[in-house]
């Protein structure tokens, strides 16, 4: 359990807290003190003794990063590359796998787009077919009618754990129970659920998951993670190599990198890299769990407060819900509630319907205001959220 001495500890370690109620958690959260200050001195090094330099000098902890991404998942260190973002992270794996005609993608209606793009791009290329597992009543996906979609054709299942817009949380573990009997890839896009909830690979089942530092982790901008189970790795060609993925070691041949290494780049952002293994080791120190519990509690207040008014709509879904609550306000454009919100200190964010178009425009919604929070927020925080929304009924 997080006390209220735990959080007021957390918020001196985290210095934007003293200027915004920050309620853009799923957005990019705000990083804890040590993590900034781990970046900055870093690149200060650069500055100082030279990039190549100063990566040498910090080797050990540059190792270090493995386990510490590994210890926030259940995973190996081998099993862990370090990609700049987790769009990109969640690319070098669906794009190393070999699709062939008639190939089948089961997928969620709440997918995020971008994912959903990559679908469409394996179609047009290979002739996959793309399958799409509706949502139950609550919002998150029919488990029974996902796994009734499953054809001796499929070839993967690819689902996001948490969708960015809708407050679910999509049953992982079961799916990937599924995705085992049948002995199909599942992978996971686990951008918002990382660093929000506990994540186990292992206990999930899946065989590659992606996620992001900025957002519930905290971590620096710039940073993300891939997560590929060592025999999968290992037996995969990534869909791009450079002289840190392989090696080349004849005139006509190379040598793919053992583990998941094989699927990052030579150049990355090193201090980022630092500052997201304090980001995780940090996640950890407080606790997944009680993060978890902390963030459910606050998220229903602010759920349970907007809900109380007429003039606001409460959209999210499911029967667990998450960290993020999305709304809408009668008469007024999501992004002007953001903008008026923003005026008084209160940071929030947009979702457009393009972001998960199968859910959004099923739903007749264009847009939504998200308030996504954290453990650190505190009570007062969400009630001046809701007294905000509160006067826009008003005028
Ligand atoms: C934010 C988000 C992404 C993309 O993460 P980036 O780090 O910006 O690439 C992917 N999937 C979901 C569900 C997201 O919310």
């Amino acid at each position: 359990m997080i006390t209220p001495d735990d959080i007021a500890c957390y918020r001196a370690e985290t210095r934007g807290t003293e200027h915004v109620a920050h309620l853009n958690n799923a957005g990019a959260s705000l990083p804890p003190d040590a993590v900034h200050e781990r970046v900055i001195r870093h690149l200060d090094r650069e500055r100082d003794i030279g990039g190549y330099e100063a990566k040498a000098e910090a080797a050990n902890e540059f190792e270090a990063f493995y386990p510490a991404i590994a210890g926030l998942i259940g995973a190996k260190p081998q099993e862990i590359a370090f990609i700049e973002n987790a769009t990109r992270a969640w690319d070098m794996a669906f794009y190393s796998l070999p699709f062939r005609e008639g190939d089948e993608i089961i997928t969620v209606e709440t997918e995020y787009a971008s994912n959903f793009m990559g679908y469409l791009q394996a179609r047009k290329r290979h002739g996959a077919v793309i399958k799409v597992a509706p949502c139950a009543p609550s919002g998150r996906v029919d488990v029974a009618a996902l796994e009734k979609l499953i054809t001796s054709r499929t070839k993967l299942i690819s689902v996001t754990h948490v969708p960015s817009h809708s407050g679910i949380i999509n049953p992982a573990a079961e799916i990937g129970r599924i995705a085992r009997q049948h002995g199909i890839l599942f992978l996971l896009d686990a951008c918002q659920s990382v660093g929000q909830l506990p994540v186990d690979v292992n206990e999930i089942g899946c065989d590659m998951l992606s996620a992001t530092g900025r957002k519930f982790l905290r971590g620096p901008r710039g940073t993300g993670f891939l997560y590929v189970r060592e025999e999968l790795a290992n037996s995969l060609e990534p869909v791009m190599l450079d002289l840190h993925a392989a090696e080349w070691t004849g005139e006509d041949q190379y040598r793919i990198e053992a583990g998941a290494r094989r699927f990052e780049n030579w150049e990355c952002f090193f201090a980022g890299k630092l500052g997201l293994a304090v980001a995780a080791r940090y996640a950890q120190k407080v606790g997944l769990a009680a993060i978890a519990e902390r963030n459910t509690a606050l998220a229903e207040r602010l759920r349970g407060g907007l809900a109380s008014f007429a003039h606001v709509d409460v959209r999210d879904r499911g029967e667990e819900k998450c960290a993020i609550v999305t709304f809408t306000v009668k008469g007024r454009e999501a992004a002007e509630v953001h903008h008026a919100l923003r005026q008084q200190g209160i940071n929030t964010s947009v979702s457009s319907g393009d972001y998960s178009r199968l859910d959004l425009t099923r739903r007749g919604i264009k847009s939504l205001v998200r308030a996504s929070v954290h453990y650190y927020n505190l009570e007062n925080e969400i009630d001046r959220c809701i007294e905000a929304v509160a006067r826009l009924g008003r005028g």
